[in-house]
């Protein structure tokens, strides 16, 4: 393995490093929609090269759709029976919420019952302690 003989300095190191410098992109405007793009590569905005269409965004190809076909025919079945479960499951977690509401109303109440209770002991303990005190 090759040693170093001798320690960089930060100078030598500096002076290296000052020689770096950064390559600008090869930009060009595309032929067919006159947007920036990079030489001898597809064009990313319209998908040309060279004047041709080789990768188009918006309008897919005839083996795309049926491919998107296939998958939505099978889907749509299980996505109804998707949506049923989600639907009774969104009706099984209104119920549940709907009997929480009432238990936390219960339990407010008796909060604020057992809140009024200890209150009034101590009413009561404060005036006993009121009347040995006089
Ligand atoms: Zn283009």
């Amino acid at each position: 393995m090759a040693v170093p003989k001798k320690r960089t300095g930060k100078s030598a190191q500096a002076k290296r490093r000052a020689n770096w410098k950064a390559t600008k992109p090869e930009v060009v405007t595309c032929p067919n929609c006159g947007e920036f793009a990079l030489a001898h590569t597809v064009c990313t905005a319209c998908g040309y090269y060279k004047g041709k269409p080789v990768s188009i965004k918006d309008a897919p190809t005839v083996e795309e759709v049926i491919e998107e076909k296939k998958p939505a025919k099978k889907s749509t079945k299980k996505a109804a029976k998707t949506e049923e479960k989600a639907v009774e499951d969104v009706k099984a977690v209104e119920e549940v919420k709907e009997e929480k509401a009432e238990k936390s109303a219960k339990e407010t109440k008796e909060e604020v019952a057992q809140e009024k209770k200890p209150a009034k002991k101590s009413t009561k303990k404060a005036t006993k302690s009121e009347e040995k005190a006089e």
